[in-house]
């Protein structure tokens, strides 16, 4: 097992900056998931993890070991790419075989360890097979035990389940986080999807335009996001961000939203924490899922646009303009296009961000 460390880790392609100064710690035997959409810069973090890229600034160092000048086939990484890249003319065996074949391994020791690899990734009733007539899912599988196998101290997988169909993805999940498990790696996993990071990894590092905007585990990302990104990117669909002023009201501080009214009085620690921050344009932010919604009554009263069942689950579109919201149920709310809605937001989950920075600036 290694630690990995990034410092101030910089790549610029010509005069694009494809990473900024990235500080990343990952832990010994620690999965973690790179996350962000196209282009925020996880494979070339990756790359560089793995020494196919040079640095143009900072530090790479594992454990306290600064690996500047140590080419790739010597730091000791598995790497899987989104492509298997797998040996056709080769059976699954010899496949798996290979890379210790090649480290001259007894032959009693690769047997072994082939038999153990290939039972871990449901891969034994195949191991005489010829690799050339697999299906794409069984030959990315193929492609993490081949990789796997060398028991290497950091395990790298970039988008190892893109190419793959949905339920193989789902059981994929399951059985890459028992492999991390069985062998104890440092695991770099390189993902746009974040049901993968949120379903597998440790702790998540989200980016975007090649900027680490933060690091955390599944829940503290999901429940405390850092900024405006990260709020809007994480969850299914994402937070609901509303604009308004910070205000008083006879009732205690409020978000006032404009046409839409203001809000219920914020809880004391929020409404502190935004008299701290000295905000005053902010996004006033909540979950689709910590909703509570009604025909009438208190609340922010906001048109039905679309309602969209997908199974028992329901997704209520809300507003028009720059004025709008979703609201999910896990059951039919009785509610149609051209309604109007009231809804209500869980305070203890509410958020609140500063409209100028896009940081948050407390939490309930
Ligand atoms: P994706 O999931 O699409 O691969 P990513 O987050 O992994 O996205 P990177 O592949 O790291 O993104 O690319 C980050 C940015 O750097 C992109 O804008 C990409 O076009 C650019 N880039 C990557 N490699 C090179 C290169 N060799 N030369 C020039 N630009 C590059």
């Amino acid at each position: 097992m290694t630690a990995i460390h990034l410092e101030g880790l910089v790549k610029r392609f010509g005069d694009f900056t494809a990473l900024r100064a990235m500080d990343l710690e990952i832990r010994d035997g620690e999965f973690m998931a790179l996350l962000g959409p196209s282009g925020c810069g996880k494979s070339t973090t990756m790359n560089m993890i793995a020494g196919m890229e040079a640095p143009t600034q900072g530090r790479i160092l594992f454990d306290d070991r600064d690996m500047a000048s140590v080419p790739m086939g010597q730091r000791g990484v598995g790497f899987v790419f989104q492509n298997y890249a797998i040996f056709t003319h080769m059976t699954v065996r010899q496949n798996l075989a290979y890379g210790l074949k090649m480290r001259g391994m007894p032959r009693a020791e690769i047997d072994k360890r082939v038999g153990a690899v290939a039972e871990l990734l449901q891969l034994t009733s195949l191991l005489d097979r010829p690799s050339a007539k697999l299906s794409v899912n069984i030959l990315q599988r193929l492609a993490i035990g081949r990789s796997a196998i060398i028991e290497p101290a950091i395990f790298l997988l970039d988008e190892p389940l893109s190419n793959v169909d949905a339920a193989f993805r789902a059981v994929m999940r399951t059985e890459l986080r028992h492999l991390q498990h069985a062998f104890r790696q440092t695991m770099v996993y390189v993902t746009h999807d974040q049901l993968e990071a949120m379903t597998m990894a440790d702790r998540i590092a989200v980016m975007d335009h090649g900027v680490l905007q933060q690091v955390g585990t599944p829940l503290e990302v999901y429940n405390n996001p850092a900024n405006v990104f990260v709020a809007r990117f994480i969850g299914s669909p994402g937070m609901n961000l509303l604009k308004g002023r910070l205000a008083d009201s006879d009732r205690g501080p409020v978000v006032d939203l404009g046409q839409l009214g203001a809000t219920p009085p914020l809880p004391d620690a929020l409404a502190a924490a935004a008299r701290t921050a000295g905000a005053e344009e902010v996004f006033y932010c909540f979950r689709p899922e910590e909703i509570s919604i009604a025909r009438e009554g208190r609340g922010l009263a906001m048109p039905v646009t679309f309602v969209e069942r997908i199974g028992a689950r329901t997704i209520v579109h809300l507003g028009e303009g720059e004025e709008t919201a979703k609201a999910v149920f896990d059951n039919d709310v009785g509610l149609s296009a051209g309604e109007t809605a009231v809804i209500s937001a869980n305070e203890e989950t509410v958020r609140l961000f500063d409209a100028a920075s896009g940081q948050a600036i407390g939490s309930a």
